[in-house]
């Protein structure tokens, strides 16, 4: 599932790209991925795109937007009117645009277009207003690289939650925008067990786990995120995020800090890796 930076890197690049150009139409191919009337947005224009935790938002030129998630294999792709004839994006297998897991389509007046690709079809496009835009992003933590995101505020959020801290930090309610790769790569950095309760960090573990979420965040968003089979940035692009992971998807491999063997099990449902000698219980 794409995660804070590879949403982010996509917010970028889009914010290139999109402020300026106006909706023309919005071809619907399914259903399900779409909640609104397209009425409404059409001839509006893109004011910005903004995040909030693994969420996207398109402000228009209204008190409408369109709030977009891609939950867990959604892909937003701009194609810029002057590439509508030579295409290509870095996929294995559907190389061009739409494709049969082309869900939405929206074409601009200057004939530019950005479409929604969805495999699973979990992801989702809706018309929000501002009521229902604040209530989406209400429902979410902390969000890193804002100023509540202080070292204060983590603890306060951390200590509160009576759980495991891989589950605390992958709590959207608690923390924003870090799901299960990133949480991976933040405890490894941090020396921390995944299974350690949150309420059992000491000050200064707590502060180098704060330290590690902002720094691996940043460090995999100037690699334009995480790629193995869906995720692509904005621009058809893979991201180079894999090819510098430390400990994700590293099983059985040697821990580069100790050259002890790292470990994979299966917590709260999801791949954990981790280094027991470094990462103690
Ligand atoms: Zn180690």
């Amino acid at each position: 599932m794409p995660e804070l930076p590879e949403v982010e890197t996509i917010r970028l690049q889009l914010n290139t790209v999109l402020p300026g150009l106006v909706i023309k139409e919005i071809e619907i191919l399914r259903e399900k991925c779409f909640q609104g009337d397209k009425k409404e947005v059409i001839g509006k224009e893109v004011i910005g795109v903004e995040r909030y935790g693994k969420m996207l938002f398109v402000k228009l030129n209204s008190n409408i937007g369109l709030a977009i998630h891609l939950k867990m294999t959604g892909r937003l792709i701009f194609q810029d009117r002057n590439q509508l004839d030579d295409f290509l994006i870095e996929d294995k297998t559907l190389k061009t645009l739409p494709n049969k897991h082309t869900r939405l389509i929206i074409y601009f007046e200057n004939k530019s277009r950005l479409y929604f690709n969805d495999l699973r079809i979990f992801g989702w496009i809706r018309i929000v207003d501002s009521v229902k835009r604040e209530a989406l992003s209400a429902k979410l933590g902390i969000e890193p690289f804002t100023k509540d995101f202080t070292l204060e505020n983590f603890e306060k959020a951390i200590k509160a939650a009576k759980k495991a801290i891989k589950l605390v930090i992958m709590d959207q309610q608690i923390l924003a925008g870090v799901g299960n790769i990133y949480a991976n790569e933040a405890l490894f950095c941090a020396r921390i067990n995944p299974q350690k309760s949150a309420t059992k960090l000491n000050r200064q573990e707590t502060e180098k786990l704060f330290t590690c979420i902002n720094s691996v965040l940043k460090k995999a968003i100037k690699l334009h995120g995480f790629s193995d089979n869906d995720y692509l940035d904005a621009f058809g692009k893979k991201g180079e995020a894999q090819n510098h992971f430390l400990i994700y998807g590293k099983n059985k491999e040697n821990c580069p800090v100790c050259g002890k063997e790292i470990k994979k099990i299966q917590f709260g449902g999801r791949g954990t890796y981790f280094c027991l000698q470094c990462q103690p219980k």
